[in-house]
């Protein structure tokens, strides 16, 4: 049985899970264990103990240990990687691809621990100086999902511990294996016990459990809406901080004077990559009725060149998706878009393939509008759906009329119809030529609407969640 690493040692559990490969089923990936309502107590009174210890450690010992859990995941990213797409089912090179990225934002918050320089000022009184500095905010419960599990979990690992602040961690309950991975990493440094800490189990039990904790300080979730609104309804409870990415319904439009090999290329990639499994697909797909049929054409033929694969398998461009539960799921979307009238021009079924799995042909829909339920509603599936439009207003008031608001992308050679784009889009990202996936460690990441709540995440930005700010006034007595 794989563990949970708690106040320091690995520590095992009455119950635990098999978690399945979903490339194929007969591969058990591993046994892990579910922690306990005491497992969490323990947890939470070892975090508390250790924070004290790590707040007031000095800035080297932090930049050390994130530089050196950085370095080692991205020297092994090969290994990790094919953990991850074994458990996860992305193919082999976004799963290393993954693992290195999340190596990458662990460096980059280690020389963020040399960068925590405050302000100051001189008072409006008299003779006093004013010096402004952040400090941590103590306790961080982080609970993040199975699309990119090695990923998501780093943005919010390192500048949690770059800050000073102790962290529990409750992974997606599907992509456990990863977890231990980074664990095991993490644990090999010389870290107060309690400071990091694995609490795997079911999301509704101690996931819930954890973040309705009054002794957790701050709460950074990444999943769906509703579980989203869960999480910041028990969080408010106590006054504590909290920080949420959700889900999007992002939108490519493509211009009529778009190149259209490019367009295609960004619509098949932000569509399908990931077998659609990300909060950053295009899963809208906003063509100029100029160019509506040329590019229908190419998409559907390059889409049903699309290699469906075991993950592990060279040559495989989409994995299966995660679970038999997303799979019907995305089954069921393909229903309703048919029941809605759009038209299904290629795949959106089942596939049955050498090794028993969740493989599904990426499926495209024509035909369709706004207002239908799959332009609505996130589907987390290899499914698009083209909306034609006829002008660039109607694109970008197409793009904007949706709840979610995590990013959004334009395909155009037109200098004025990007920049105008690119200021009028409602979303927290935009891309120009670019696919909506795709992002950088070093820049704010994060959306409008319900995608996100919070202040943001990533690069410098994550310091506002991650610390509190303290505005001490000084009078030395004499006159300066
Ligand atoms: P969920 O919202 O179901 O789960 C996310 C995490 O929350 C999991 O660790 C889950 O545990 C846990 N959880 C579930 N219920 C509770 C609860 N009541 N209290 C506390 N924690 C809970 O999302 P998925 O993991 O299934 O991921 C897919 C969804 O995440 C998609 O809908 C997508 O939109 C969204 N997403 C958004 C991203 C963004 O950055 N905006 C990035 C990636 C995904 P368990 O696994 O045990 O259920």
């Amino acid at each position: 049985m794989q563990k949970n690493y708690i106040a320091g040692e690995w520590t095992a559990s009455e119950h635990s899970i098999d978690n399945l490969n979903p490339s194929d089923t007969r591969d058990i990936v591993g046994q892990f264990a579910q922690a306990s309502r005491s497992d969490l107590d323990r947890a939470l009174d070892a975090a508390k103990s250790a924070q004290k210890i790590w707040a007031k450690s000095g800035i080297e010992q932090r930049y050390n240990a994130l530089m050196a859990i950085g370095n080692e995941m991205m020297a092994r990213s090969a290994e990790l990687g094919e953990l991850l797409s074994r458990e996860e089912g992305k193919p082999l090179a976004e799963g290393k691809g993954e693992v290195y990225r999340a190596g990458q934002f662990f460096t980059y918050y280690a020389a963020e621990t040399l960068r925590q320089i405050g302000d100051t000022a001189d008072s409006v009184r008299p003779d006093i100086e004013i010096d402004v500095r952040r400090e941590a905010v103590g306790v961080v419960a982080i609970v993040s999902p199975w699309n990119f599990p090695t990923a998501t979990a780093s943005w919010k690992v390192a500048p949690a511990l770059a800050f000073g602040n102790a962290v529990i961690w409750k992974p997606a309950n599907v992509t456990p294996a990863s977890a231990v991975a980074l664990t095991e990493i993490i644990a090999k440094q010389d870290l107060p016990a309690g400071l990091f800490q694995l609490v795997m189990g079911g999301g509704s039990e101690i996931g819930q459990a954890l973040v309705e904790s009054p002794e957790v300080n701050a709460v950074s979730f990444t999943g769906s809406v509703e579980v989203g609104r869960t999480v910041a309804a028990a969080a408010v409870q106590n006054f504590t901080k909290v920080q949420l990415e959700m889900g999007s319904k992002n939108a490519l439009a493509v211009m009529d004077d778009a190149d259209l090999d490019l367009a295609v290329n960004l619509a098949l990639g932000g569509a399908f990559g990931g077998s659609g499994q990300k909060c950053t697909a295009s899963s809208r797909l906003v063509v100029h009725s100029a160019v509506h049929d040329a590019f229908v054409e190419k998409l559907a033929a390059a889409t049903q060149a699309m290699v469906v694969g075991h993950a592990l398998e060279a040559g495989t461009q989409l994995g299966p998706v995660v679970s038999e539960q997303q799979l019907q799921s995305n089954l069921d979307y393909v229903q309703l878009g048919l029941s809605e009238g759009a038209e299904l021009i290629t795949g959106g079924q089942r596939l049955e393939m050498a090794t028993p799995g969740y493989y599904m042909q990426p499926g495209l829909f024509i035909g369709t509008n706004n207002s239908m339920r799959i332009n609505r509603e996130e589907m987390f599936a290899p499914l698009a759906a083209v909306i034609k439009v006829d002008s660039f207003e109607e694109a970008l008031a197409v793009v904007n009329d949706t709840e979610f608001g995590l990013t959004s992308g334009i395909v155009t050679q037109s200098l004025a119809r990007a920049t105008h784009f690119r200021r009028n889009a409602k979303t927290g990202c935009v891309m120009v030529n670019l696919p909506t996936a795709g992002t950088d460690y070093h820049v704010p990441f994060g959306g409008r609407g319900v995608s996100s709540y919070g202040t943001r995440e990533q690069g410098k930005y994550a310091e506002e969640f991650y610390t509190t700010v303290k505005t001490s006034y000084i009078s030395s007595g004499m006159p300066l």
